[in-house]
């Protein structure tokens, strides 16, 4: 819920200014304390005759900051006399105006569509101010289209529409169409009308008797005020408790916890159902890449969904699936040529253990059934991922479910690897890493050149190498991959989290051909790679995947991470000025603060009454911020987290 709405029109002359108006005498009966703005203004006296009848203390130069003398389009009027017009300082005398009323109305100039400069919209106005928007109609024939379209286009950029409301902008009896307008326009856009305002005789000079009984139909629940919000959030959180299992979470203490209910975000910030904006500083666990409702994989996921939400992939193809294949074979390392889907990280390494496995079984070294994997190794939760998992905390109470495998220790494993291929290479299939960084086990990064000597190692004994780049993968690191900081083609790549830029569950196994080939056999054979699931190659999730890569290109993400990576480099030096910080960890965007103490969950806490989410992994505070975030989001990450880790230290110690 923002705190204010945005007053915009199907059309210039509807009537928008008499709306804010009605609306600004209703919320003060309801004793609530109105501001107005109309941020641009052409011609006319829209901003006097509110401050004027609405009795505003306000400047007149806050109210309307940009006025344009002749009648025209914003970015045409300003222009012709010579005015730049600066959305920074809208938005700051919008902050000023809304911190001193309870609520704002802000009216709009035209429509939604209307440039404010050539490549400014005034729709995009309303998502800078984070106003949900009340769309001012007339009443008569042609409406209908109007509307509807307004109230799609305001839907399709992501805003909240509250309501129509309705202006009787000729001074004649409602006819057939004029009663039929509001009903088939609420039936078909499923947008509630608030109300039908009449025709006014004596505009601009009105008085409130005028609006004879709009004022008390006028149905504005929806759009305002604390107690609404506060009664929405009190039913969310109950209903959490009273429905929802939380994943990793003992369910004990969240039932004692007043939890964070986001509700909706953009760039690097989600927003909570009370509107407080928080600073993601994990990207929704490691998933967000270049910005939560970016436009470019917003607009190629809402076209994609016009086309096709779903179609099998067993036994059929679909073109987004294709097209996706493509453009990730080439840009993985050389020698990955197939890709096969499935929807998480755990069920990409599941299928990259069975297809190593199944491999070796189907080309008839059948002895070679061992999986070896890394100390402390994190992969998933399914079975198979648990199975090579080395985290005792999450996996020990599984033993008796999962199957054995052979756990090396780190980082001192090269040597313990070598003796062991010697002696064992014809019993081992694959080994499994998380290449340069373990995640989850509290991003711990890999000393240089290990990875380099690992992949040797395996060619040499004929292991496949599998990397699970579910967590580096996506330019987390630095580079677009992990493998590439050491030039490392692995025999199966794993893929997830980042694929589609934070928005859908999407993975991709990616092998080689000569694994592929050892599947390719007579269907009598048997030898079949007997694995799908259900939404493998979903349509929306893999365009989602197409737009994430062309940010990439369009953006030059990985470009203007590297000045990032330097300034958190020089930054995180002064964490070790803290007494409990044991050792502060990096490898490009993946930060781990290990604390010598059991405080993560209570500096995590704490960094939330400062604006910014994290999640530790125990006593290790991880940062992953999405890879867009400015160096001044960055300094704010930073700047929250040192002084939680120093509330928390000094709170204990008393
Ligand atoms: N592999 C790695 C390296 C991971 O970090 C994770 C998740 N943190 C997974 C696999 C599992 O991915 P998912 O949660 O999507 O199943």
């Amino acid at each position: 819920m923002s705190k204010g709405i945005f007053i915009t029109g199907t059309d210039t002359n509807v009537g928008k200014t008499i709306v804010t108006w009605a609306l600004g005498v209703v919320l003060q009966e309801k004793k609530i304390d109105v501001g107005v703005m109309k941020p641009v203004q052409c011609a006319g006296d829209d901003a006097r005759f509110l401050k004027k009848n609405l009795n505003l203390q306000d400047d007149i130069k806050d109210i309307n900051p940009y006025y344009a003398a002749e009648p025209l389009s914003p970015h045409l009027a300003f222009s012709r006399q010579k005015q730049k017009i600066s959305i920074k300082k809208i938005e700051s005398i919008y902050k000023k105006l809304s911190q001193r009323h309870d609520f704002m109305l802000v009216e709009g100039a035209g429509g939604l569509m209307v440039p404010i400069t050539p490549k400014y919209l005034m729709v995009d106005l309303i998502k800078d101010l984070e106003l949900d928007v009340i769309i001012v109609t007339r009443l008569g024939l042609g409406t209908i289209n109007h509307t509807l379209l307004t109230i799609k286009q305001a839907q399709d950029f992501g805003l909240t529409v509250c309501g129509v409301i309705f202006n009787q902008v000729e001074n004649k009896k409602l006819g057939l169409v004029e009663q039929d307008n509001p009903k088939i326009i609420e039936k078909i856009s499923g947008v509630p009308v608030l109300g039908i305002i009449p025709y006014l005789k004596n505009h601009p000079n009105t008085n409130t008797r005028c609006l004879g009984g709009f004022l008390d139909g006028l149905n504005l629940d929806g759009i305002l005020g604390v107690e609404f919000v506060e009664k929405n959030r009190e039913r969310l959180v109950s209903d959490d408790k009273k429905y929802l299992w939380h994943p990793f979470t003992q369910m004990k203490d969240w039932v004692q916890e007043n939890p964070l209910v986001i509700d909706r975000a953009r760039g690097s910030y989600l927003v909570d159902v009370d509107g407080n904006k928080y600073l993601d500083g994990v990207s929704s666990l490691w998933v967000n890449v270049h910005g939560h409702n970016h436009p470019v994989i917003n607009k190629a996921i809402k076209e994609q969904l016009n086309k096709l939400e779903h179609s099998t992939l067993l036994g059929l193809s679909n073109t987004p699936s294709i097209e996706l294949a493509k453009a990730l074979v080439k840009i993985t390392p050389k020698g990955l040529e197939k890709v096969f889907y499935s929807d998480s990280g755990s069920t990409s390494v599941e299928i990259a253990i069975k297809m190593a496995y199944q491999y070796w079984q189907n080309v008839g070294q059948t002895k070679k059934i061992n999986i070896v994997h890394l100390d402390n190794s994190y992969h998933g939760d399914t079975l198979g991922s648990v199975s090579i998992g080395g985290i005792d905390l999450f996996h020990k109470v599984y033993r008796n479910l999962i199957f054995k495998t052979i756990k090396l220790d780190f980082p001192d494993s090269l040597d313990k690897f070598e003796a062991m291929l010697k002696k064992k290479c014809k019993t081992i299939a694959a080994l499994v890493v998380e290449p340069m960084v373990q995640g989850a086990a509290g991003m711990i990064v890999w000393p240089k050149g290990i990875l380099k000597r690992m992949a040797q190692l395996c060619k040499q004994y004929d292991v496949f190498l599998i990397c699970d780049e579910v967590a580096t993968g996506f330019g987390r690191t630095g580079k677009m991959f992990a493998c590439e900081h050491e030039n490392v083609k692995p025999d199966i790549l794993c893929l997830a989290k980042g694929i589609t830029g934070g928005y859908l569950p999407l993975a991709a196994t990616l092998t080689t051909k000569k694994i592929f080939d050892g599947f390719c056999f007579e269907y009598a054979d048997q030898k079949t790679f007997f694995h799908g699931h259900t939404y493998t190659g979903n349509p929306l999730a893999c365009v989602a995947a197409l737009a994430n890569l062309e940010i990439f290109r369009q953006e030059k993400t990985l470009m203007k991470l590297q000045p990032k990576i330097k300034f958190l480099k020089r930054q995180l030096k002064r964490f070790y000025d803290l007494p409990c910080v044991g050792d502060v960890r990096q490898k490009g965007f993946m930060i781990g603060i290990e604390l010598q103490k059991e405080i993560g969950v209570q500096v995590c806490q704490k960094t939330r009454e400062r604006g910014v989410i994290l999640r530790p992994l125990g006593n290790v505070i991880v940062l992953m911020p999405p890879l867009s975030i400015s160096q001044k989001e960055l300094k704010k990450l930073l700047d929250v987290t040192y002084w939680a880790i120093e509330e928390i230290v000094s709170k204990n110690e008393q």
